[in-house]
């Protein structure tokens, strides 16, 4: 009896998230029309289907989203991952400037005139250095500013200014990268790192 007590009697095990398999509380999760998933697949998924509400989607209508968006990343590293091991996928882009007072001198320089492109690393990881901007079969070569992690509901003056640099962002992150201004990112095209 204490033994099974010890097993089955104390913590409740917590439920897991049917998308990525990791555990939700109560407050990490988004329940839909007939399941839950957690906080960090919603932010996934809320990426792919726009403006769509999640709450009123179903289990299979997320999974089949996900899927959709796996098997396009899957042909994009077939098409560019013998040119380039790292690659990411932009979903838009916009010129940014910040200011000294809010990320320090230093950094403003940087980043003045520049674009920061939020997209998904799809392969690979990203940090400073040269990349290339593959957009409408046209390669440009530009300079990879700086990196920062997306976070839901946060914009990027306020992530730049929140975070000092954070170093790369590896694959399946959501992510901002600030670009040299030259660079031509818009949002759907593809950069690729050597
Ligand atoms: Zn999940």
């Amino acid at each position: 009896m204490g033994f099974f007590s010890k097993l089955f009697g104390g913590n409740k095990p917590k439920e897991t998230c049917p998308i990525c398999g990791q555990p939700m509380g109560f407050f990490s999760k988004t329940e839909l029309t007939d399941g839950a998933i957690c906080d960090k697949c919603v932010a996934r998924v809320q990426s792919l289907v726009g403006n769509r509400l999640i709450a009123e989607m179903s289990l299979e209508a997320v999974k089949a989203a996900i899927a959709e968006e796996e098997a396009v990343n899957a042909k994009l590293v077939q098409a560019f991952s013998g040119e380039y091991p790292n690659l990411f996928k932009a979903e838009f882009a916009h010129p940014i400037s910040p200011k000294a007072t809010d990320v320090g001198i230093a950094r403003a320089k940087a980043m003045k005139d520049c674009v920061a492109v939020k997209g998904t690393v799809v392969s690979g990881a990203f940090d400073k250095g040269p990349v290339t901007v593959i957009s409408g079969g046209k390669k440009t070569e530009a300079q990879l500013v700086e990196t920062a992690p997306f976070t839901d509901g946060e914009d990027v003056d306020s992530t730049l200014s929140a975070h000092l640099y954070k170093g790369a962002v590896g694959a399946g992150k959501q992510a901002w990268l600030i670009l040299s201004g030259d660079s031509g990112a818009s949002g759907g095209c593809i950069i690729g790192a050597k």
